[in-house]
């Protein structure tokens, strides 16, 4: 087969000091699939540029990022500001378009870093600086190379961002499944508390508390089809998160790491059995020893090359 193509650079890091977000991921993610030999490429990306950002985020919230000021809404997303983050997060949402342009070239590619779904037009939220999900869509349409996308968020939060910044564009979807609603930087929210209703292109499957991978994945699998068929995207985006597991401090579900590694192999079926190309992106988690999160984010890569590996 031909090797998945990845997207990572060292300059996706940045110093945030002692921080919930384990930034250093992305480099173990990288260091443990190579060093397992995986038939994949890992290059860097472009850096972003102002204009794919200004598709999606307002001048005043690149002026805060790049200058610092005004501080709080430079620091929106929860993250102590420096030169050294509004540089890192050019990088990692350059990673999103390279994978995304790869996606539809070859089928399959992935980003070594978020796709930041808690990022709003106007500021950040969450951990999340500007939308890559989105800001890659919009310079892949820009472009002519896809029309209709769909957002598959199974990161443990809800993707309010991504949702928020769907309202005016009905060609781009999001299906979210969710164990925690997350609002305002409120990073513990009951979804039997609250539950965001759908919207006409976003849709909203919260999952109970204590749910199982059984429950999980029955979720999925009653909701990725008809998502897939009301959408009829010329691109699926998985936004691959690994706070839904079991030990996450934010996650209130049951899910192993092979439920998740299950999860990854039925999105990457899904869209390989229709001829939809599919990219990734790794999300949050947060468990306290990092080589759990890594290893939930390293699956994500093996059920890649199982699924797309096969002739
Ligand atoms: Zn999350």
């Amino acid at each position: 087969m031909t090797p998945i193509r990845l997207f990572h650079d060292p300059r996706y890091e940045a110093d945030i000091g002692e921080h919930v977000m384990p930034i250093r991921k992305f480099r173990l993610v990288r260091a443990a699939i190579e060093a397992e030999g995986l038939p994949v490429t890992i290059a860097s990306p472009e850096r972003v540029t102002d204009e794919d950002l200004l598709r999606v985020h307002t001048q005043a919230y690149l002026d805060a990022i790049r200058t610092g000021e005004p501080l709080a809404l430079a620091q929106s997303q929860k993250f102590p500001w420096s030169a050294g983050l509004a540089e890192a997060v050019r990088w990692t949402n350059g990673g999103c378009i390279a994978a995304l342009f790869a996606a539809l070239e070859d089928g399959i590619a992935g980003n070594l870093a978020s796709g930041f779904h808690h990022a709003h037009g106007p500021n950040g939220e969450g951990y999340c600086t500007f939308n890559g999900l989105v800001v890659a869509q919009e310079r892949a349409r820009a472009e002519g190379r896809m029309r209709r996308g769909l957002v598959v968020d199974m990161d443990l939060h809800y993707g309010n961002g991504t949702a928020s910044l769907l309202a005016d564009r009905p060609e781009l979807f999001q299906l979210s499944i969710y164990g925690n609603w997350y609002d305002k930087n409120q990073a513990y929210r009951d979804v039997a508390a609250r539950r965001t209703p759908d919207t006409e292109n976003a849709w909203s499957v919260p999952v109970p508390n204590g749910a199982d991978g059984a429950h999980y994945l029955g979720l999925l699998h009653e909701h990725l089809g008809p998502a897939i068929e009301r959408s009829r995207p010329d691109v699926v985006l998985f936004q691959a998160g690994a706070d839904p597991y079991m030990e996450d401090p934010y996650s209130p579900l049951l899910l192993t790491h092979a439920d998740l590694r299950e999860r990854d192999r039925v999105v990457f079926d899904a869209c390989k059995r229709r001829g939809i190309p599919v990219m990734w992106v790794l999300a949050g988690g947060y468990t306290k020893d990092v080589s759990k999160v890594v290893e939930v984010h390293v699956n994500t890569a093996r059920a890649a090359v199982e699924v797309f590996g096969a002739p």
